[in-house]
């Protein structure tokens, strides 16, 4: 607990360090490293807002993350923002697993993979621990059935 709360007192300091950085130039990198703590640290809302400026900087949507943030909102319990997935992603595959009751992979044991940096894991997850990717969770080997 100590250890998570220098953790999160570095990134504080992290965070002033990054407001200092006004420059253009580096607005983009100031904004993904915001990102990367914000989801780190598991601040949710915060990591809305740094992706809304993020889509705006870029002018692109990152429509995918944002139903990830949701989800670890929902799953923290903030169900407000239920309704409001399930009507604009009703078909993204982890909204789907949260809004129903069965087939959790999330809760399965087995091998599992990250196709992104090849670690294995034994539990499911939507992100991974190592690289930070999500989505990247496969399944290794199928049970007997
Ligand atoms: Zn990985």
């Amino acid at each position: 607990m100590t250890k998570d709360y220098i953790c999160a007192g570095l990134f504080d300091k992290a965070f002033q360090a990054l407001e200092l950085i006004e420059s253009e130039k580096y607005y983009l990198q100031t904004l993904e490293l915001k990102l990367k703590i914000n989801q780190r640290l598991k601040q949710w809302e915060r990591a809305l807002e740094t992706l809304k400026d993020l889509e705006s900087y870029c002018g692109e949507e990152y429509e995918n993350l944002r139903i990830h943030f949701f989800c670890e909102l929902i799953e923290n319990g903030a169900t407000e923002y239920k309704k409001k997935l399930k009507e604009k992603n009703p078909d993204h595959k982890r909204v789907k697993e949260l809004l129903s009751n069965k087939n959790k992979i999330s809760l399965e044991c087995g091998d599992f993979i990250c196709n992104c940096c090849a670690a294995k894991f034994d539990y499911f997850f939507w992100k991974c621990p190592l690289c930070e990717t999500w989505d990247s969770c496969e399944r290794l080997s199928y049970d007997k059935n």
